[in-house]
């Protein structure tokens, strides 16, 4: 396996750039998951590592080598597509195998070499069968067996389970993750779900309009995330994000909102609030860091219930602050309904404050 590093690349389509002055590194042996809504840019990228588009400008390199300028098939690289992309007149072993016999391996070798694979991904069973013979996760599993004979530095995966019907995925998911800790595999992985990102993934790179938003770890990206696309694309229910003003109030910075009511910040928040560019400053909350009372209490801030959501373990709401939507999850055991009046409490410690201006998360240093 071997590390790619990703240098300045950049995507052109006329005044479109579909890729926008992206870099990043994916170790040796990470599992990396481009991550973003349609057109962002995500496809465009893996197909640049891939070679299988011109490169306008920027630098790829897999390994030790500078591949920008090298063909898909000098890359040393395999691709899983979510089309599978099966022989449909060949058995799950000649679609293993022809990999192989493309590289004029012996014989010996290609029987190894695929019964390893199908050993691997528990497709042995399998073998003589047709594509058409083949489950959807069947025929995912014999094109990860594919990519998985070939022996490459890199694996590149394009939205590989978004043919699958939703318990598959989850299984499948799993499978993938478990693909990667046995092989210690470099995987790029490609996906606009946001859940199969953060759930498979060791970094997760967020794209938005062509440019790299935060490349980071699962866990760090959730919880701290650069700006308001990142915040409110990572995480379900999406963090709710409230517009407020911060205005100085005696010896306290507070947020004020145009119904009349004040959110007293604490002294980390309130310098935060002051790094804004403006005095706008939008609150980012969690729904599992929100607390809900029946009645006015030191901190709270009121609102109006939306909708009721029960889920069976968690029950969720939306709840109308300030004019946002404000998801908040709940007790079953709690009983509100739509239109009833309530009062949010908000953890400091894990509030987020963005410049409403540049979208930008606020730090207190
Ligand atoms: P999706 O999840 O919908 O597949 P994506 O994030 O993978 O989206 P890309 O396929 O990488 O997005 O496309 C990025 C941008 O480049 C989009 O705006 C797309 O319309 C544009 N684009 C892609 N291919 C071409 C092309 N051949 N000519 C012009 N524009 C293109």
């Amino acid at each position: 396996m071997a590390e790619v590093v990703l240098q300045n690349i950049m995507k052109r389509y006329g005044d479109l750039y579909a890729v926008n002055d992206v870099s990043f590194t994916v170790n040796d042996g990470e599992f990396v998951a481009l991550v973003g809504p349609s057109g962002c840019g995500k496809t465009t990228t893996l197909n640049l590592i891939a070679g299988l588009l011109p490169i306008t400008s920027g630098n790829i390199s897999i390994g030790d080598r500078n591949v920008t300028r090298l063909d898909p098939k000098d890359r040393d690289i395999a691709m899983v597509f979510q089309n599978y992309a099966l022989y449909p007149q060949k058995t799950v072993f000649q679609n293993l195998a022809f990999p192989l016999q493309m590289r004029k391996l012996p014989k010996d070798q290609i029987e190894t070499k695929v019964k390893e694979a199908a050993r691997v991904l528990d497709i042995t069973h399998l073998l003589e069968r047709r594509p058409r013979e083949l489950s959807g996760g069947q025929q995912q599993r014999v094109a990860l067996g594919r990519a998985l004979v070939r022996d490459p530095l890199v694996f590149l995966m394009d939205e590989p389970l978004s043919n699958l019907d939703a318990k598959l995925r989850v299984q499948m998911r799993s499978e993938i993750k478990r693909f990667h800790h046995n092989l210690n595999a470099t995987i790029v992985y490609v996906t606009h779900d946001q859940l199969e990102a953060v759930t498979m993934s060791d970094k997760m790179a967020v794209m938005n309009g062509g440019l790299l938003q935060q490349y980071d770890a699962p866990e760090k990206v959730f919880a701290d995330p650069v700006n308001m696309f990142v915040a409110s694309f990572v995480g379900s229910p999406a963090m709710s994000l409230i517009p407020l003003e911060a205005v100085t109030k005696g010896a306290d910075t507070v947020l004020r909102s145009p119904e009349g009511w004040d959110f007293t910040l604490s002294p980390e928040n309130a310098r935060k609030a002051q790094r804004s560019t403006t005095v706008k400053v939008v609150l980012g909350a969690r729904h599992s860091t929100l607390k809900l009372h029946h009645s006015a209490q030191p901190g709270t801030v009121p609102g109006k219930v939306y909708t009721v959501e029960p889920t069976g373990d968690i029950t969720f709401a939306q709840v109308f602050i300030s004019g946002a939507v404000v998801n908040i999850s709940l007790d079953p055991s709690v009983h509100i309904r739509p239109d009833d009046l309530v009062h949010i409490e908000f953890d400091q410690s894990r509030i987020h404050l963005f410049d409403e201006n540049t979208t930008m998360a606020l730090k207190a240093d």
